[in-house]
């Protein structure tokens, strides 16, 4: 069983690619930002504190975000390997979904990092704004600030993943089909 950490910044492709691989691969698919906008939709308790962080691009704080993660891949116990995208975005969440996946006698097999320059980041993020329906999209102060907090608190986790050999970077500019490829053939490549 292979559980895949999609790591990069927002707007590098993590939705797109996650679904991609989905469909070849048969992994569940555990997005975070996706179960906070579900809360969200929902009227839940979790949606309302999520919601006050999500629209300043801030992080979701880390014993929330932990929980949620792990009561959603609990209600996959049959699941035959996962993608995690967006999730680990803190150092404290890497560690402590390594903790997770080694209490069931799993672990993560390989964090594939999509690189994307910044300033392709923020035409696709303000041509998704078009589509997405989402706030935080459609702010430019607010991606500002979403990417700010990805270099400041996630671009770091890279270094977790790194410490155990596990990273693989991604050059994540191109076509959907070419950066597909090459993230299909790192995943094959991986124990
Ligand atoms: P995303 O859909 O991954 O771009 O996430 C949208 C927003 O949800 C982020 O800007 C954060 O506010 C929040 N969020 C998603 N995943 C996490 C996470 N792992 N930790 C903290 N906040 C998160």
């Amino acid at each position: 069983m292979r559980n895949i950490v999609l790591f990069g910044p927002p707007g590098a492709g993590k939705g797109t690619q996650s679904a991609l691989l989905v469909d070849h691969f048969g992994f569940v698919h555990l997005s975070t930002g996706d179960i906070f906008r579900a809360n969200i939709k929902g009227q839940t308790e979790l949606g309302t504190l999520a919601k006050s962080y999500m629209d300043q691009g801030q992080l979701v704080p880390d014993d929330v975000t932990i929980r949620m993660l792990e009561d959603s891949a609990n209600g996959h116990p049959d699941a035959n390997g996962f993608i995690f995208d967006g999730f680990p975005r803190t150092t404290a969440q890497a560690e402590a979904l390594d903790r997770f996946l080694e209490g069931k006698g799993q672990s993560i097999s390989g964090m594939l990092a999509l690189e994307v320059e910044e300033d392709e980041l923020r035409d696709r993020l303000a041509k998704r704004a078009e589509t997405s329906g989402r706030a935080d999209d459609a702010d430019p102060a607010v991606i500002q600030k979403r990417i700010d907090v990805y270099n400041a608190e996630t671009a770091p986790v890279a270094e977790h993943y790194q410490g155990q050999g596990k990273y693989h970077g991604i050059a994540g500019m191109g076509s959907i089909e070419d950066i597909f490829a090459r993230l299909r053939d790192a995943i094959d490549g991986l124990a």
